[in-house]
C-alpha cells in the first residue's frame, strides 16, 4: 500500500479510531516560528544522533550535506513528475502532496545541517533578507 491509498482512519473491531494525523497536536495548532521549527528538528536530530551515531562532527556534516542533496533529488523528481516528465507509472501516482513532502524533507535536512554547523537560522535568514532587499532596492513591505 502506498501513501496515496493509506486509509484516513484505522479500525479496532470495526470501530473507527482517530489516527495521529487526525488529532491536532500542539504542533498543528500553535504558530510556527523559525526558532520553534529549529527546536523541533533539534529534538529529532538528537534522536537520530543517538539512533545512528556518527563518530565526529565532520562525518555528521558530510552525512547531513549528502541528505540535503538526496532530498533535493527527490524533490526534483517530483517536480519533473508534476510536469509529466517522468515515466508513465510515476505520473499516474502523482499527487501535489508528494511535492510538498519532498519540499519539507529538503527543508528538514537543511535545518539539520544548520544545527550540526551551529548556524543561527533565524539570524542568517534575517541578514540575507536585508541584504537582498538592499541589493535590489526592494522597499519594506513591497
Ligand atoms: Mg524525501
Amino acid at each position: 500500500m502506498n501513501d496515496q491509498t493509506r486509509p484516513l482512519t484505522q479500525t479496532v473491531d470495526g470501530e473507527a479510531v482517530a489516527t495521529a494525523s487526525q488529532e491536532p497536536t500542539q504542533l498543528d495548532t500553535q504558530p510556527m516560528t523559525v526558532q520553534k521549527l529549529v527546536d523541533e528538528y533539534r529534538v529529532i536530530a538528537r534522536y537520530f544522533n543517538e539512533r545512528w551515531p556518527l563518530p565526529d562532527h565532520n562525518q555528521r556534516v558530510f552525512a547531513r550535506t549528502m541528505k540535503v542533496m538526496e532530498e533535493l533529488g527527490e524533490l526534483s523528481d517530483e517536480i519533473l513528475t508534476s510536469m509529466n516528465l517522468s515515466r508513465d507509472s510515476k505520473i499516474a501516482e502523482f499527487s501535489r502532496e508528494n511535492v510538498e513532502d519532498e519540499f519539507a524533507d529538503v527543508l528538514a535536512c537543511v535545518i539539520s545541517l544548520a544545527i550540526e554547523l551551529d548556524i543561527d537560522v533565524e539570524e542568517v535568514i534575517r541578514r540575507k533578507i536585508a541584504f537582498t532587499k538592499e541589493r535590489y532596492e526592494i522597499k519594506a513591505n513591497s
